[in-house]
Formats: C-alpha cells, sequence, structure tokens
C-alpha cells in the first residue's frame, strides 16, 4: 500500500488515539474499582530514622500501627539516599521483626536486644543491667581510665592528652550530636576520635 507522507502520520495519530483513549478508560475503571484490602499505611505514624548498617548514613521512614513497625522504606526527602535502599537497608525492618521458617507468620526478632548488657571482666557470659547503672559504670570506667592516662607533657611540649580512651560514633549520630560528641571528648584530652558514618 502506497502512503503519503501527511496519510502516515494521519493514520498513525488515529490509532495512537484510539489507544490512549482506551487505556485511559481501563485507568479509570481500575481506580474505580473497589481494593482488595486496606491501604497498607492506613492509620500510621510516621518515624524518620537512619540505617545503622553501613557508613551511608541513608534514611528511611518507618511506619508504625498501636506500637508496631509495619512498614519501613528509604526517605525521598532525606539528602544521602533520596528514597533508596540498598537490600541490606531495605531488610532492616528484621532487626525487630523475622518471618518464623515453620509458620511463615511474622514474629519479633528474639535475638533484638533492648535493655543494656554487661559482659564482667573474667566472664563469658552477658549479663543484663539496669540503664542507670550502666551510665554509672560508663563514667567510672572514663574517669578511672583518663585519670589514669592522662598526659600533661610530652618532653618539654604540653600536649594535655589521655590515649588510654577512643571514640568512634556510630552512623545514627547527626551532624550536631557528633559535634557535642567530639566537643566532651576534646575536653577530656581523647585525641583518637572516628566516626562510623562518612556523612
Ligand atoms: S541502606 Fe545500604 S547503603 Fe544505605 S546506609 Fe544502609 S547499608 Fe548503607
Amino acid at each position: 500500500m502506497n502512503l503519503s507522507r501527511r496519510g502516515f502520520f494521519k493514520a498513525t495519530g488515529a490509532a495512537l488515539a484510539t489507544s490512549l483513549a482506551f487505556e485511559l478508560s481501563s485507568r479509570s475503571e481500575a481506580l474505580a474499582a473497589e481494593p482488595a484490602s486496606d491501604w497498607k499505611l492506613v492509620n500510621t505514624e510516621e518515624y524518620t530514622n537512619i540505617c545503622c548498617y553501613c557508613s551511608g548514613g541513608c534514611g528511611v521512614i518507618c511506619s508504625t500501627r498501636d506500637g508496631e513497625l509495619v512498614n519501613l522504606e528509604g526517605d525521598p526527602d532525606h539528602p544521602i539516599n533520596q528514597g533508596g535502599l540498598c537490600p541490606k537497608g531495605a531488610s532492616m525492618s528484621q532487626l525487630r521483626n523475622i518471618v518464623d521458617p515453620a509458620t511463615h507468620e511474622t514474629i519479633k526478632n528474639t535475638n533484638r536486644k533492648t535493655k543494656p548488657m554487661v559482659r564482667r571482666p573474667g566472664k563469658s557470659e552477658w549479663e543484663p543491667i539496669g540503664w542507670d547503672e550502666a551510665a554509672s559504670e560508663i563514667a567510672r570506667w572514663v574517669k578511672d581510665t583518663r585519670d589514669a592516662t592522662f598526659e600533661e607533657k610530652a618532653g618539654d611540649i604540653v600536649v594535655n592528652r589521655c590515649p588510654g580512651i577512643a571514640s568512634l560514633g556510630g552512623s545514627q549520630q547527626n551532624s550536631e550530636e557528633e559535634y557535642l560528641i567530639n566537643k566532651m571528648m576534646r575536653s577530656l584530652g581523647v585525641i583518637a576520635i572516628d566516626n562510623q558514618a562518612r556523612v
């Protein structure tokens, strides 16, 4: 069949318009149909958080209902990941909930620690400890270590440093918290300060 250039555009334009009209009408019907189940995030509260796994520090949105985590996804407003998560970060909800391999039901991750634990010198077992007790013990260890290892001078040079303590921050601290951690460590004379996150 011989088609002029003008005829060709008329024919393809008509075919495109017909197919578009059909597509729009199908979509309208699909949108008008009753959903098979409630939207997953209906009646949830959103909290922003930061992935705990690597130094990337990707932002996540945690959705909870009645105190239970029901969804975790990348935060599109976060400047680092802009909504994306790698497979490890996307599985972070498993820190709280896992799928029981036997029943395929969602159950609590029994390995999740919700209280501080301590392993005493010479012991191989960890034992639970209260938050206040843990904070007091940490403060006592920091003070004793600082006093025992503080160096005022190296030869004739004043150094005021504490080589007995190192500080390693996690990826869940933000810039302001890291600033305060740095200030506190510097005030103790700590010079070995680093952070897991590179943000
Ligand atoms: S989502 Fe992946 S890349 Fe991002 S912080 Fe977590 S582990 Fe790192």
